[in-house]
């Protein structure tokens, strides 16, 4: 009999069951997947760690997570400074001075904020996207950088997506690339596995395994449960399916050193069919012969596809409402990471709340 039957190899399962089995407590971990990780699972290509499920930048402001995180593995000083491709012209992202100097030739704060504003079309209460990104940010940004990205990522046009989707549009008037402003900041030098091998040490893993093959069984192993899937396939969709977007990712390895001179380079216009090329050695600052990129599409999601992304409107907010009200009156189960609480969540995000969960049950 285990303490902990933990659904889910990935960040949220491993470091609940790090924190578990360290505590003398028995755990099993399953995962439907044939390895451990979940979406920060590293692959080696050609020498090159390549970030199988979309490219991730671990990034905090929590010292404490930063050196728990430290414990498994050194990260390097990689910091992202993604680009922007409109049409073979290129943008550096987040919005800052080097965007609009790009953009308008403005070389002062003063002048950029004065363009932006001789730009800006104001609506008292945007009633779409679009009317909200034109009222924060002007045209050219809107229709250069923010349109055809984010109509490939939702799939449907910015003046029917909900103005909420971008409440607020991080601006910088500074010249400064860094996209995340939190104080820490790198990648695993030698990739995520080694991060997920050292937390799943001391417990039993068994891959390729899906909870609901057998959900009795698995159920009974354990005294408690710690689900990291879906909460609408935990409860048989019985209020309906909560909806996603997914992506499908084509990997080539380029028989050259270097394709785009960075790891994230955004496909802005709607012509281009993918949101983005990620090009992964320049994680890890790779002198690699060859060099391996991965084009990303965005798409609706199905059953069997991987669900990337939860789609946080009304509609599925009350949806998740009525699974969250009987996910709180179980007794020995209990739901987290980002598929078992339905939300988007960063990887300190994660590893944070994975670290609460144990802390509430220990
Ligand atoms: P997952 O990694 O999805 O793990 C859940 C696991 O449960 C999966 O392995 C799945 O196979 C398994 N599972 C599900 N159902 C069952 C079942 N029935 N039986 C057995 N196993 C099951 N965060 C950052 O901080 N920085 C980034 O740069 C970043 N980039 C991202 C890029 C993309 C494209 C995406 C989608 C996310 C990104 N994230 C990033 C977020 C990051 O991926 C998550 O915070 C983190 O991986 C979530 O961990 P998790 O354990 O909750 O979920």
């Amino acid at each position: 009999m285990y303490d902990y039957l933990i659904v889910g190899a990935g960040l949220f399962g491993a470091t609940f069951a790090y924190e578990a089995s360290r505590d003398g407590k028995k755990c099993l971990v399953i995962d439907r997947r044939p390895h451990a990780g979940g979406n920060v699972r590293c692959e080696s290509v050609e020498g090159i760690n390549v970030h199988r499920y979309g490219p991730h930048i671990f990034h905090t402001d929590d010292r404490g997570i930063w050196e728990y995180m430290n414990r498994f593995a050194e990260f390097n000083r990689y910091t992202n400074a993604p680009l922007a491709n409109y049409r073979g012209e290129l943008y550096n992202l987040p919005f800052n001075m080097n965007t609009f100097y790009r953009l308008w030739g403005t070389a002062s704060p003063a002048a950029a904020r004065a363009e932006m504003e001789r730009q800006r079309v104001p609506a008292a209460e945007p009633r779409n996207l679009e009317e909200q990104a034109l009222s924060l940010v002007g045209r050219d940004i809107y229709e250069k950088l923010i349109k055809g990205y984010t109509e490939k990522q939702w799939g449907r046009k910015c003046s029917e997506l909900p103005a909420f989707i971008i409440r607020r549009i991080p601006l910088r008037f500074s010249f400064d690339n860094s996209y995340f402003s939190d104080r820490y900041q790198g990648v695993p030098i030698g990739g995520y596995n080694r991060i997920i091998e050292g937390m799943l040490e001391k417990c039993d893993l068994r891959l390729g395994t899906d909870y609901f093959s057998d959900r009795d069984a698995y159920g009974e192993s354990a005294a408690k449960t710690v689900y990291t899937g879906m909460i609408d396939e935990y409860y048989g969709h019985m209020f309906g399916g909560l909806e996603y977007r997914s992506l499908v990712f084509e990997t080539e390895v380029m028989d050259m050193p270097d394709f785009q001179g960075n790891a994230v380079v955004n496909y802005t216009s709607a012509e281009t069919p993918y949101t983005r090329i990620i090009e992964h050695k320049h994680f890890e600052f790779g002198t690699q012969e060859k060099t391996v990129i991965t084009r990303e599409y965005p798409k609706a999601w199905a059953a069997g596809d991987e669900p990337y992304y939860p789609v946080n409107d009304a509609k599925n907010a009350a949806v998740y409402g009525k699974y969250l009200a009987l996910a709180e009156r179980e007794e020995d189960v209990f739901f987290g990471g980002r598929l078992g609480s339905y939300r988007y969540l960063d990887m300190w995000q994660v590893v944070s709340e994975a670290l609460r969960l144990y802390e509430r049950l220990r």
